[in-house]
């Protein structure tokens, strides 16, 4: 199968120097690269800054801003089977990019900021390639991540816990929840983000093989 995988963080400019960003490491995305190049698959791995070696045999895309993991993403979703949005894209960007340095002062001052381009919403609600998304929450996880996977044009979404600086953002360690269109949960216990991929591409390919018509 064709996977399309989106890793790390992305990067919205406020000025020349400066950014809005997160704290992801693009950890859990490069292993469901390596993960699924190992079953056999072709990778597109589509990833925001992040200080990891790609796997050698992924065909990688370098982005730096949300517009541009849009375009991105788009572009490549013309010859896939799954896509899996692990990377965390910025929800918000500055209105206005500032040409030169904003320079200091006494006095207060507030950035306006508008929402960044949904890439999982932006997708084709009618396509033939399969979606997975990520919810990463702090509270309320499960009620969360059911509401993304009806709101966001996903077939699957999985869902970990943030909030535990033990796993998930930056650990070499994740558990996380699945949570398919059928209803079903299912839990993968606290492992290594390796482990995690290895299972969840398995998951990918057995659900993308019965809700995908075309051959792979
Ligand atoms: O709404 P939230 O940002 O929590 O959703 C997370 C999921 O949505 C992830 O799969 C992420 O890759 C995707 N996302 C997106 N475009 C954005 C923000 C998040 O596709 N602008």
């Amino acid at each position: 199968m064709k996977f399309v995988v989106t890793a790390g963080p992305t990067r919205e400019p406020i000025d020349p120097v400066r950014f809005l960003s997160n704290r992801s490491s693009g950890k859990m995305g490069y292993a469901i690269a390596e993960a699924a190049l190992e079953e056999g698959h072709d990778v597109t791995l589509i990833s925001g800054p992040v200080k990891l070696v790609p796997p050698p045999r992924a065909k990688l895309v370098s982005v730096i801003t949300s517009d541009e993991m849009h375009d991105a993403v788009h572009q490549a979703i013309r010859d896939c089977h799954v896509l899996v949005m692990c990377a965390a894209v910025s929800d918000y960007k500055p209105a206005r990019v500032a040409k030169d340095k904003i320079k200091k002062s006494d006095q207060s001052f507030s950035l306006d900021l508008i929402p960044a381009r949904d890439i999982l919403k932006s997708l084709p609600l009618s396509r033939n390639f399969f979606v997975v998304g990520f919810a990463a929450e702090t509270n309320e996880m499960e009620e969360h991540a059911r509401a993304k996977l009806a709101t966001k044009n996903c077939d699957m979404i999985v869902a970990n816990d943030v909030s535990d600086p033990m796993i998930g953002m930056g650990s070499d360690e994740n558990a996380v929840t699945i949570f398919s269109q059928n209803g079903e949960m299912e839990k993968i216990a606290r492992a290594s983000k390796k482990f995690i991929a290895r299972a969840l591409v398995k998951k990918i390919c057995v659900n993308a093989k019965k809700v995908l018509t075309k051959n792979f």
